[in-house]
């Protein structure tokens, strides 16, 4: 056998080993679906992905939300991961959060097809809690070949678990926000998430905070906006 291939087997071993240890009892290996034109590379990182069962959530989800957008978006946004809504249709930020989202996005003068949005784990924790450590740690590397292959100008983290996972830090978001992060070249501005935002829909001052770090991102990007000024 020479060199490579056995580096690839114990690769192999080593991930089945994982998967057994993590209470993995079956794999399923998606059937091949010929492509019908040349594949972009965000299509190749979803037919990696495949019907994955690579961490616990895969046993509760109903359809993986792997993202949608532009393939070359200049803005990417990614939040925590799906909620019931995105669960059942297999988009993401579609519920009540991503009305919002979309508000948001359409007073930055853009629309969502501009914009590429996706999530830190691409199936629903159950019963919305967050998402266990190894369940990013697991998801995480796809998302970071969806950075590679949309290659933004930067990356709005929506929420604690986001900007926390993208930066690898520990503050609070509200330490975080505010101003832009380097990572790996890619500006990150960590502001609130859109749930929590309706979860404070009477205190009017976290909407303020989250509109302001988009504006900064408008700056950015060079975008007059289509909001007179006011939070969306
Ligand atoms: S959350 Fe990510 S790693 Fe876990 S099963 Fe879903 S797609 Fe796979």
């Amino acid at each position: 056998m020479d060199k490579i291939s056995a580096k690839w087997l114990q690769e192999a071993k080593d991930y089945l080993e994982f998967q057994v240890r993590q209470g993995l009892t079956e794999v399923i290996i998606p059937p091949f679906v010929e492509p019908s034109g040349p594949l972009g590379p965000l299509d190749v990182v979803r037919n990696d992905l495949g019907e994955c069962a690579r961490c616990p959530l895969h046993r509760t989800r109903k359809k993986i939300v792997f993202g949608e957008g532009a393939p070359a978006a200049r803005l990417m946004f990614v939040g925590e991961g799906p909620g019931a809504d995105e669960d059942l249709q297999g988009k993401p930020f579609v519920g009540r959060a991503g009305q919002l989202l979309t508000r948001m996005i359409e007073a930055m003068g853009l629309t969502r097809e501009d914009v590429y949005i996706t999530n830190i784990v691409k199936c629903r924790p159950p019963g919305n809690r967050d998402p266990e450590a190894l369940e990013i740690e697991t998801c995480f590397p796809f998302l970071e070949r969806q950075i590679k292959a949309i290659s933004p100008e930067v990356i709005v983290a929506l929420g604690r678990i986001s900007a926390g996972t993208l930066l690898g830090a520990k503050a609070p978001l509200s330490r975080l926000r505010g101003r832009f992060h380097d990572r790996g070249g890619i500006p990150i501005m960590p502001t609130y998430h859109p749930s929590f935002l309706l979860r404070q829909e009477r205190e009017r001052r976290w909407k303020g905070e989250a509109w302001a770090d988009l504006k900064l991102v408008m700056g950015l990007l060079g975008l007059s906006g289509a909001n007179s000024g006011d939070t969306p």
